[in-house]
């Protein structure tokens, strides 16, 4: 402990937080941190707790508290307050293969488990996590290290997203030849597409990633192994198989004129998005109107011009191969419009020029949770002219409530940055609670006009008593809307990539594995004799980037005991 009167001497304070109204300009990340002295005071806080519940990853009234990497929060807390940074990153990379994306967008379970936010303010652990991995980057201490040996052993890894690197990385510094293949036409999965650029630039994804390659990870972009041949000739050419494929299945809407056009998941609006941003065609193509505008004669927005962060994170391309040199002869996939994680029958994202533009119009998202959120910031930052975030659940309390104690994950009310930007430019809280679309309105050409909405409430089942929730006859509203966003949730893992390697799927439509392990149930191929494992979203269930890269480095244990029949790895 660096300083043992440290949490009574200073305060939290967080990174300042740029104000809405500026942000809103563009895409970028809007945290500058704190000073080095500032942010020693901030490790200094830490009181290296008998019991750290930080870093236990316990299960509390069913939800974790605490960091599932178990990362060593005390030890480079100390180290920090001490200005130890080269020890503070040693300690840290010991858990967390990738510090500078949980840094980023970790809900940070660690702080809500802290033991100064019993009767104060927790901790800065993500942000001190954070400033320790920038700090390693901008002073040169983060080299490219590849593994001195190598093993004759060759692993492919299926999906790029932070399970599938953080396995590739563990695999790859232990010595095995690993391949990651990745359907998209960049690496990274909902770090790249999913996530948008002012949580988590994407110069940062692209920055570990080309570590990776310098460290002899290799990259094959464009092949989707969902291609039952493309499947088999790459468990025919490796000893084992990851399957990281996420849980992209959106849960749909199902309501009269749901085929209406103009009505998009939500990740495949955020993946044009950052898709056109990288591609430095955004701002153009929100410059033009876009076909539905014209025809509803919406106005253009104002205020939104930026320009500074075009082209922002330009894709990777040194040494990642693409589509043309495909292992295996794996067959390529066209651009960014993949189709196998969409819900049957829904509509595939065509917005004008790729872009699925939220300019000038009313915009309503359907699902009041995080990916909800994220939705809400791009169309503020696309210019449009309302936005509704429609939630079937009750508003959460402002405090915990009384059976909702410390150290649980506080079950409260989190205004997040999307809805605090709707506030300072609407002067209103999107979200509207208790509430879901009854049915979608379109015009003649079929372009939806607006959602009929309706309010909810809990009433006892006739038949067993509990609670559900019902519609409240005459709370009908018609609300006017030009783009409907669903952000509902996901159901598991892509049925054509778990059948092509013949894994069997279990709860939530997730591959299933016994109790705690990632070796796949199914077997690819009799004919083969490559293990077959998973990891991440694919395996649990849509869930949390720090979740992914606990199990991607999981299962890369499992994965070398495999391989050699035994494994030192932690
Ligand atoms: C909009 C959004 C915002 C989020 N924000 C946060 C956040 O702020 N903080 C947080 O902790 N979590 C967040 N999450 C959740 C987090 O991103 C996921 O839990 C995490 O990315 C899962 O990692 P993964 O590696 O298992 O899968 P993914 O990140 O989904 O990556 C899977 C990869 O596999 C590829 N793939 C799929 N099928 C194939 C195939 N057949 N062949 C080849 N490649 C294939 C996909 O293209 C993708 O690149 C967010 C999720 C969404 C949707
Ligand atoms: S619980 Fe908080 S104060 Fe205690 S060791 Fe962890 S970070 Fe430090």
């Amino acid at each position: 402990m660096g300083k043992p009167t440290g949490f009574l001497e200073f305060s939290r304070e967080m990174n300042p937080a740029l104000m809405p109204e500026d942000r809103i300009k563009n895409f970028n990340e809007f945290h500058p941190p704190v000073s080095l002295e500032e942010r020693q005071a901030q490790g200094a806080r830490c009181m290296n707790c008998g019991i750290p519940f930080c870093q236990s990853a316990m299960s509390l009234g069913g939800m974790v508290t605490g960091c599932p990497l178990h990362n060593l929060i005390p030890e480079w807390n100390d180290e920090i307050y001490n200005g130890n940074w080269e020890h503070a990153l040693a300690r840290l990379c010991k858990t967390n293969s990738f510090p500078e994306f949980t840094g980023r967008v970790c809900p940070a379970l660690c702080e809500a488990a802290c033991t100064c936010g019993l009767y104060d303010d927790p901790v800065t652990v993500r942000e001190n996590e954070l400033a320790v991995i920038e700090y390693a980057f901008s002073h040169g201490f983060i080299k490219a290290d590849p593994p001195a040996v190598r093993t004759s052993k060759k692993v492919a890894v299926i999906g790029s997203g932070p399970s599938g690197l953080a396995c590739a990385d563990r695999l790859n510094r232990r010595g095995h030849n690993v391949t990651v293949f990745e359907k998209e036409d960049r690496p990274g999965g909902l770090l790249m597409y999913g996530i948008p650029n002012m949580k988590l630039d994407k110069t940062v994804v692209a920055r570990r990633v080309d570590l990776m390659i310098q460290e002899g990870v290799s990259f094959r972009l464009g092949v989707d192994a969902s291609d039952p041949d493309a499947a088999k000739r790459i468990a025919a050419e490796y000893d084992a198989v990851v399957l990281c494929c996420g849980a992209a299945v959106p849960r749909d809407l199902e309501v009269p004129g749901r085929r209406a056009s103009g009505i998009y998941f939500a990740v495949d609006f955020l993946k044009t998005n950052t898709k056109a941003l990288l591609n430095g065609d955004l701002y153009d193509l929100l410059e033009q109107p876009a076909a539905a505008d014209r025809a509803a004669g919406a106005p253009a927005p104002a205020g939104v011009q930026g320009t500074d962060n075009r082209a922002a994170g330009a894709p990777v391309t040194a040494g990642v191969q693409s589509t043309d040199d495909c292992a295996a002869g794996a067959p390529a996939t066209a651009g960014v419009q993949g189709t196998d994680d969409r819900a049957a029958g829904a509509p595939a994202p065509a917005g004008d020029g790729g872009l699925i533009s939220a300019r000038g119009k009313d915009v309503i998202i359907i699902g009041g949770g995080d990916t909800g959120n994220d939705c809400v910031g791009t169309c503020i930052r696309h210019g449009c002219r309302s936005v509704t975030q429609l939630e079937m659940m009750p508003a959460p309390p402002v405090e915990r409530a009384a059976g909702n104690l410390w150290p649980q994950w506080p079950k409260v009310l989190k205004t997040d940055y999307g809805q605090q930007e709707a506030i300072a430019l609407f002067r209103a809280d999107p979200r509207v609670y208790q509430t879901t679309v009854k049915s979608i309105i379109a015009d003649d050409s079929g372009a939806v006009t607006a959602v009929e909405t309706v309010k909810l409430e809990f009433a006892p089942d006739p038949k067993t008593g509990q609670p559900v929730m019902k519609q409240v006859p005459g709370s009908e509203k018609t609300v006017p809307a030009q783009l409907v966003l669903i952000a509902a949730g996901f159901l598991g893992a892509s049925p054509e990539t778990v059948d092509a390697f013949g894994a069997a799927v279990g709860e939530r439509g997730c591959i299933s594995t016994a109790e705690g392990g990632y070796h796949c149930a199914g077997n690819l191929d009799e004919a083969t004799s490559a293990g077959l494992f998973t990891a991440g979203d694919m395996h649990r269930g849509q869930s949390l980037v720090v979740w992914a890269i606990a199990e991607g480095r999981a299962a890369a244990k499992e994965v070398d005991e495999y391989l050699m029949g035994y494994t030192n790895m932690l």
